[in-house]
């Protein structure tokens, strides 16, 4: 079963196809006692027999060794807007060539993309896009950026890895929205190549970790910390969820955190729910809310706190810490004026943390 699909703005297609297109071995894991592995990509660290897969459901083992079943096979690639991301302190309004395979470590019962990030590989459309043709089709659009985003893009380390450190030499940036569920050994390699990510911290408590994402949040936190000694440029999005993630004295507590480990200029985002998935009870965020919880992060001296997902709102633009004027103005995801020279304010020279140039 094939479908013509364009990629963007390079005027080119190519049929995708659905079912397993290539295979790569993966460099993690660890052969067990008959015939068993353990995946050592991240903190899941399944235990997978012979002929099945691990809770991702794109890494299969085969006789005794682990593979990727998605090296090369992206379902989703999109030119985006940088700000989609959101990266809202690198090349602002610049385009950012973004990919996705199949899959995730996650559960999450708010996911945005839970068609591809809940399916296997067999489910959906994918092309056929070696590392080096993704680099290229990348230059072909003008991108500056290329962004392993949509799902989490741990799960196709060996393929983000290869087209990642292609993409350094061309001069494109990397970029990744991730949920941060890795484990450091990894992770340290593939920072190597990441000049910046986005990472979800979507509660600040192992309860709702465990309950509404299937997972932990003590491994998260260390990612957060290893980009940062590792010096990834990073910013942070918290969906704000009525009733799951929403207590004030938490955020706070959060906030803190942030501010005490990874320094008081990591700009976080405060983004809007919408009922989606598993969660289509609940309303969307009230923008109150927001409001509020951008009001907890500056008080606890955050410097770049954004509200996400309400275009138009004044807490989309960033603004100078120190003379409080706005340096860099946005509608949705769209960049108006611009007020930095080298970096840094045009209106009073406080250096504003990100990447400019
Ligand atoms: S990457 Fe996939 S297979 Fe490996 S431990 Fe994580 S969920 Fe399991």
């Amino acid at each position: 079963m094939a479908q013509v699909l364009g990629f963007p703005r390079t005027g080119r297609a190519q049929a995708a196809k659905k079912g397993l297109i290539k295979t790569k071995l993966s460099p993690f894991f660890t052969a067990l006692d008959g015939g068993d592995i353990q995946c050592e990509l991240c903190p899941r660290r399944c235990r997978v027999a012979k002929g099945k897969r691990g809770l991702c459901r794109v890494r299969e083992n085969r006789e005794g060794r682990y593979y990727s079943l998605v090296y090369g096979n992206p379902c989703a690639v999109h030119l985006d807007p940088i700000e989609k991301k959101p990266l809202f302190h690198v090349l602002p309004s610049s385009g950012s060539f973004s990919l996705a395979t199949a899959g995730c470590n996650l559960q999450c019962k708010f996911c945005q993309n839970w068609e591809i990030s809940q399916a296997s590989p067999e489910d959906v459309f994918s092309y056929d896009v070696s590392p080096e043709g993704m680099v290229k089709l990348a230059q072909e659009t003008k991108a500056r950026s290329i962004a392993y985003t949509y799902v989490e893009p741990t799960i196709f380390y060996e393929y983000m890895s290869d087209i990642a450190e292609l993409a350094r030499r061309a001069g494109l940036l990397n970029i990744c929205h991730s949920n941060g569920y890795i484990n450091p050994g990894p992770l340290k390699q593939l920072c190597k190549w990441m000049d910046a990510a986005n990472i979800d911290l979507k509660g600040f408590s192992e309860s709702f970790y465990q309950e509404v994402c299937g997972g932990e949040l003590a491994p998260v936190l260390e990612t957060l910390k290893t980009l940062k000694r590792e010096k990834v440029h990073l910013e942070i999005t918290n969906l704000m969820i009525p009733t799951k993630n929403d207590d004030m004295a938490v955020l706070k507590e959060m906030c803190l955190w942030m501010k005490k480990e990874l320094g008081a200029d990591t700009p976080i985002h405060f983004s809007r729910f919408y009922p989606l998935y598993k969660l289509r009870t609940l309303p969307p965020t009230p923008v109150s809310t927001l409001e509020k919880a951008r009001d907890v992060a500056l008080s606890a001296g955050l410097e770049y706190v954004y509200v996400g997902n309400i275009p138009g709102n004044q807490a989309e633009n960033t603004f100078c810490p120190k003379c409080k004027k706005i340096v860099i103005q946005r509608t949705g995801f769209m960049v108006g004026e611009v007020h930095l020279k080298g970096g840094k304010c045009s209106f009073c020279g406080r250096p504003i943390s990100g990447i400019w140039a």
